[in-house]
């Protein structure tokens, strides 16, 4: 069972103690049993799932709790804690300190996405301005060293490997050292697997950690393989001092109970999942709101991240001018490329209340952003008369030639333009309404500014750019209407520092 399914049945046998008219032990156990099930299904250690049912049944106790609102309240809060306690093993995470350096050594099994992670967290690092580089230990697999290699390159970080020298300790240690004198603060090693656990691999990783003496040796988890995650967290655990873990693979349709109940195993705090093969398909973990968007209650705290970083990137004298109803198709183009630098829509759509991961599938995100794409390079081939025209759109139409020229220029159809200044004029008069997305999501959208009328309108205009399937999975124009309430008040509810997540 995939996690968000784990995530629907959970919050349905929670829903469950709404409807009941008196709540007593039969229903508690029920929804225990509901919530049990859908635990072990999704791989979840039954050991664990006994202890939180115990746990859940120790802490409540009905006879003392007089209002059925407070019961229901009580008993939402016992699950949600037991369900953090799952995962949360009581660590401090281990962070890596500013102008020192800092030595990651990643360990796992082969195929459980060392490599791919060891990039995707130097990636993380250096765009969050640390400086950043990768070695290569893996002398065991033909073309390991080629893949980091590539895997760096594109990602322009500097890397470390050799294709002659077979000891893995020997070129790991060059190449600490190489990066430590050139005074960088995140030096990651990326090391060799085997198939399953054997002897050879734990003396590989015992003579590289006392070599390399690492800050943090991360164990890389792949979510895919259930239950067999926890036995062999345990051997790796046993054999080299595992301080964080990396769960790899936890895409939609993962059944991540058992790596994620694994953790217990390790006695070591989830740092990051990975959720793709992409390089920013990658997000720091955090066990309450993941619990939260698990539960569908959206991950706010990530939003509003998201959500600031997004604001820095915008210039303010666009978002001024936007606000004063100019919006030009060079700040659609601006506006995309910020959207396209915020990574995954799919991962921004997740965070928002009601929608949850599987929101919008990977095809249609794929489809999505090679559409957003061939926008970009449509408008890359237009002049700057008509980039910065306040009415683009009337423009090309009083001057069709123009149409044509763009089509030419950006190996496009005629029509393929055409489709583009229709979305620029729809758009544009979306954005104007809400001041900009920045302005959407500063609050400006909010009661004060805008009326009842002005909200049915703008939800009409956000409807005609959704993709039909979607509109209706969310119910239609009133679901819409709803979301982008709650959406709203939600925001403007986090930027005042009050989190939603605690009280269920
Ligand atoms: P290694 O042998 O441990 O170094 O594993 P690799 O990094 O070579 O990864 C093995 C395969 O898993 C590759 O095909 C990766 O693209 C894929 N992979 C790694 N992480 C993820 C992830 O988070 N999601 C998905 N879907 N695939 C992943
Ligand atoms: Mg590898």
């Amino acid at each position: 069972m995939a996690l968000a399914d784990l995530g629907r049945k959970i919050t349905s046998a929670l829903k469950s103690l709404s409807k009941a008219t008196i709540i007593n032990e039969e229903v508690l156990k029920a929804m225990l049993k509901d919530i049990s099930t859908a635990l072990l299904e999704a791989d979840v250690n039954i050991k664990l799932v006994k202890q939180l049912r115990d746990n859940v049944s120790s802490d409540i106790k009905l006879d003392g709790m007089s209002l059925g609102l407070n019961k229901r309240k009580m008993i939402q809060q016992a699950v949600f804690r037991e369900l953090t306690k799952l995962l949360e093993p009581g660590v401090r995470v281990w962070t890596p300190s500013k102008g020192q350096n800092n030595v990651i050594m990643c360990v796992g099994l082969q195929g459980s996405g060392k490599t791919t992670t060891s990039t995707k967290l130097a990636y993380y690092y250096r765009m969050k301005g640390w400086k950043t580089c990768l070695v290569c230990a893996d002398t065991f697999r033909a073309g390991a060293f080629d893949q980091l290699k590539q895997n760096a390159t594109k990602a322009r970080i500097p890397f470390y490997g050799s294709y002659t020298e077979m000891d893995p300790v020997v070129i790991a240690t060059e190449g600490v050292d190489k990066f430590k004198t050139e005074n960088f603060e995140i030096i990651i090693v990326d090391t060799s697997g085997r198939h399953k656990q054997e002897d050879s691999l734990s003396e590989e990783m015992l003579q590289l950690s006392k070599a390399l003496q690492p800050d943090n040796v991360v164990y890389v988890m792949d979510a895919s393989i259930g239950q067999a995650c926890e036995s062999q967290a345990k051997a790796f655990k046993d054999k080299v001092d595992v301080a964080s873990v990396i769960i790899t693979k936890l895409d939609g349709h993962a059944k991540g109970g058992g790596a994620l109940s694994a953790v217990a195993a390790t006695g070591s705090p989830i740092i990051f999942i990975g959720t793709g093969e992409h390089i920013d398909d990658f997000e720091p973990f955090k066990t309450k709101p993941f619990i939260s968007k698990l539960l569908g209650m959206g991950d706010m705290e990530g939003l509003v991240n998201v959500v600031k970083e997004f604001g820095k990137e915008n210039k303010e004298a666009v978002i001024d001018r936007i606000q004063h109803g100019q919006f030009t198709l060079r700040d659609m183009h601006e506006q995309f490329q910020t959207l396209r630098k915020l990574g995954s829509y799919r991962q921004l759509l997740g965070m928002i209340p009601g929608f949850g991961v599987d929101f919008l599938s990977k095809e249609d995100e794929e489809t999505w952003s090679a559409r957003v794409k061939k926008m970009m390079v449509i408008m890359d081939s237009m002049n700057n008369h008509e980039l910065d025209n306040y009415e683009g759109h009337k423009l090309f139409h009083k001057q069709p030639g123009r149409i044509q020229r763009v089509a030419r220029g950006s190996g496009t159809d005629i029509k393929d333009v055409e489709d583009l200044l229709t979305k620029y004029n729809k758009f544009s008069k979306m954005v104007k309404n809400i001041g900009g997305l920045n302005g959407f999501f500063n609050g400006s959208f909010s009661s004060k500014h805008m009326n009842q009328n002005k909200v049915i309108k703008l939800t009409r205009q956000i409807a005609k750019i959704m993709p039909r399937r979607s509109l209706k999975q969310i119910g239609g124009m009133a679901g819409l209407q709803r979301l982008m309430r709650q959406f709203e008040q939600e925001v403007a509810k986090q930027l005042k520092g009050k989190s939603s997540i605690n009280n269920m």
